[in-house]
């Protein structure tokens, strides 16, 4: 097991690597989860504060979401769609999406496309076609044009260097938060 010895400056002192590093371990993840002496709350608030502005401004995003498909071959233990789950799976198909994404644009600024994680190179070209797709109908029924966003949750993308070329020319971002190794990716494509 992973164990930091406790003193008052740790967390001070994580947050401080982390501003060098832009990465946490799992010991220091585990840390500050398990180890946040009330006098150092304000240290960890702050900083979060500060991150969130630097990263999404100082504002609420709203966007619409649009559950691609629950399944998923990853086995997070804290998911409800992970693989050993024995649940009911779903995918929709890719004209009931794009007709969603139609209504969901109409309305919102910007949209998420959430689903589990499958490395398949034919689930990622159906990704691909989607988002080329929605972005093309933006222009046509978002009162934002162009500027309308696409976020995806579709799970680690680190094998699909060519999801994200092919759609390069959309704003589009992949966001993955996985248990397995507490790693964030954000990748931005011409924003
Ligand atoms: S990769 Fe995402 S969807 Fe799949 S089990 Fe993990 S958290 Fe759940």
């Amino acid at each position: 097991m992973l164990t930091y010895p406790t003193h008052s400056s740790l967390t001070e002192e994580i947050i401080q690597n982390y501003q060098v590093n832009k990465a946490l371990t799992t010991a220091e993840i585990c840390h500050l989860l398990s180890h946040k002496p009330k006098e150092e709350d304000q240290l960890l608030f702050q900083t979060s504060r500060n991150l969130t502005t630097q990263y999404v401004g100082d504002m609420v995003h709203v966007r619409a979401i649009i559950e691609l498909s629950n399944i998923c071959e990853c086995d997070c233990d804290y998911c409800g769609i992970r693989k050993s789950n024995e649940i009911e799976r779903f995918s929709l198909p890719t004209d009931q999406i794009i007709q969603t994404a139609i209504d969901a644009m109409k309305m919102y600024p910007g949209l998420l496309l959430q689903s589990g994680e499958v490395k398949s190179q034919a689930y990622v070209n159906k990704l691909v076609e989607i988002v080329k797709e929605i972005k093309k109908l933006a222009l046509i029924h978002s009162p934002l044009k162009e500027n309308f966003r696409v976020i995806m949750s579709v799970g680690e993308l680190t094998q699909s260097g060519k999801l994200i070329q092919i759609i390069k020319g959309c704003w589009c971002r992949t966001l993955s938060l996985k248990n397995r190794n507490f790693k964030s990716q954000i990748i931005q494509i011409n924003s």
